[in-house]
C-alpha cells in the first residue's frame, strides 16, 4: 500500500463521511466478504415505541403499564425508554406505586425490580421460562406480534404473569437500499441481535436479509461473528455498539454507526459519521477502488 492512495481514498471518504482508523482498515473493508448488520440501532433506528400493551387477568393497561415503567426506570435499553413514555400517558392511578428498589439487569434476559413490596421481572420469554412463570395464552398472542417484527416483553409480578407490552423499531430510512447495494456488490449479508427469532425473521423479511443470528445474548456476538469467519472468510461487523463492542472488535473490520455509543466509535477500525446505512456499501466501493489503485 502506497501512502499516496491511501491518503486519497481518505480524503474522499471525508466528504462521505466516512471516517477510516487507519490504511489497514481501507484496505480490509474492501476484502470484506460477508457484513453481518447488528439489528437494534443499527438496522433499526433504536426509537422504540410501545404499541400493545396487553394485560393479564386481573390487571388493567395503566396499572401493567406503571409498575412494567417502575421496574424498568433504572434500564438504559432503549425498551425501557419506550415503557417510560407510554406510561407518562397512562392516567395515574392512587394506588398504584411508582417507586423501584433493587434493580437488577439480567443482560439479554429482561430486568428485575422491587416495586411497592412486590417482586416485578420484565423481558424475553426465554427469562419467564427461566423464572418457571407460564405464559398461557399470552404466549401465542406474543408469537403473532413478533410475527409483525414487533418485540414482546412479558411482565410477571410476584412470580405471577401481568401482562404483555410489545414495542416496534422501525427500520431506518437507508436500509433496504444498503443492503440491496451490498448484495450487488457480491457480498454476503447477515442480522444478528438478541431480539426473538421471530422478530428478527419478520424484520430480516421486510429488509432482505436471509442469514438471521437471533437470541444471541450480549457475550455471544463475538462468537456469531467467529461463526461468520468458518472458512476464513473475511467479516465486517456494522454495530451501534450497545452490547456489540466484543463483536465489533472480532470481526477483521469493525464499523460503527456515528450515532453510536463511544466505546463502539473507540473499537472500530470505520467509522460511518450518520446513521444511515448507505455508508457501508459506499465505503466498501471506495475501499475497493484503493485496493485497485495500489496493486
Ligand atoms: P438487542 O440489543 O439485540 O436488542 P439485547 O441483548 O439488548 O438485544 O436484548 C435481548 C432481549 O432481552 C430483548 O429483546 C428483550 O426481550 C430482553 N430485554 C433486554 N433488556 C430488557 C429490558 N430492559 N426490559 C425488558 N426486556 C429486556
Ligand atoms: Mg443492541
Amino acid at each position: 500500500a502506497t501512502p499516496v492512495s491511501i491518503m486519497v481514498g481518505s480524503g474522499r471518504a471525508a466528504q462521505m463521511g466516512l471516517l477510516f482508523r487507519s490504511g489497514a482498515a481501507l484496505e480490509g473493508l474492501g476484502e470484506a466478504e460477508v457484513v453481518a448488520l447488528d439489528k437494534t440501532g443499527t438496522v433499526t433506528q433504536g426509537q422504540m415505541e410501545v404499541t400493545d400493551v396487553l394485560p393479564a387477568q386481573g390487571w388493567s393497561r395503566e396499572e401493567l403499564l406503571r409498575v412494567t415503567a417502575a421496574a424498568e426506570s433504572s434500564s438504559e435499553h432503549p425498551l425501557a425508554r419506550a415503557i417510560e413514555r407510554a406510561a407518562a400517558f397512562a392516567p395515574a392511578l392512587p394506588s398504584s406505586p411508582s417507586q423501584a428498589t433493587d434493580f437488577q439487569a439480567v443482560v439479554g434476559y429482561g430486568v428485575r425490580a422491587s416495586v411497592g413490596g412486590q417482586r416485578v421481572e420484565v423481558g424475553a420469554a426465554r427469562f419467564m421460562e427461566q423464572l418457571g412463570v407460564p405464559l398461557g395464552s399470552l404466549g401465542g398472542q406474543a408469537e403473532q406480534l413478533a410475527a409483525q417484527a414487533r418485540t414482546p416483553v412479558f411482565v410477571a409480578v410476584g412470580g405471577q404473569l401481568a401482562g404483555l407490552i410489545a414495542v416496534a423499531d422501525p427500520v431506518r430510512a437507508g436500509s433496504v437500499q444498503a443492503i440491496e447495494t451490498l448484495k450487488a456488490q457480491g457480498l454476503e449479508v447477515a442480522m444478528m441481535t438478541g431480539d426473538t427469532r421471530a422478530t428478527a425473521q419478520a424484520i430480516a423479511a421486510e429488509i432482505g436479509v436471509e442469514r438471521v443470528l437471533a437470541e444471541v445474548l450480549p457475550e455471544g456476538k463475538a462468537g456469531a461473528v467467529a461463526e461468520l469467519q468458518a472458512g476464513n472468510k473475511k467479516v465486517a461487523f456494522v454495530g451501534d455498539g450497545i452490547n456489540d463492542a466484543p463483536a465489533l472488535a472480532k470481526a477483521d473490520v469493525g464499523v460503527a454507526i456515528g450515532s453510536g455509543t463511544e466505546v463502539a466509535i473507540e473499537t472500530a477500525d470505520v467509522i460511518l459519521m450518520s446513521g444511515d446505512l448507505r455508508g457501508v456499501p459506499n465505503a466498501i466501493a471506495l475501499s475497493r477502488a484503493t485496493l485497485r489503485n495500489i496493486r
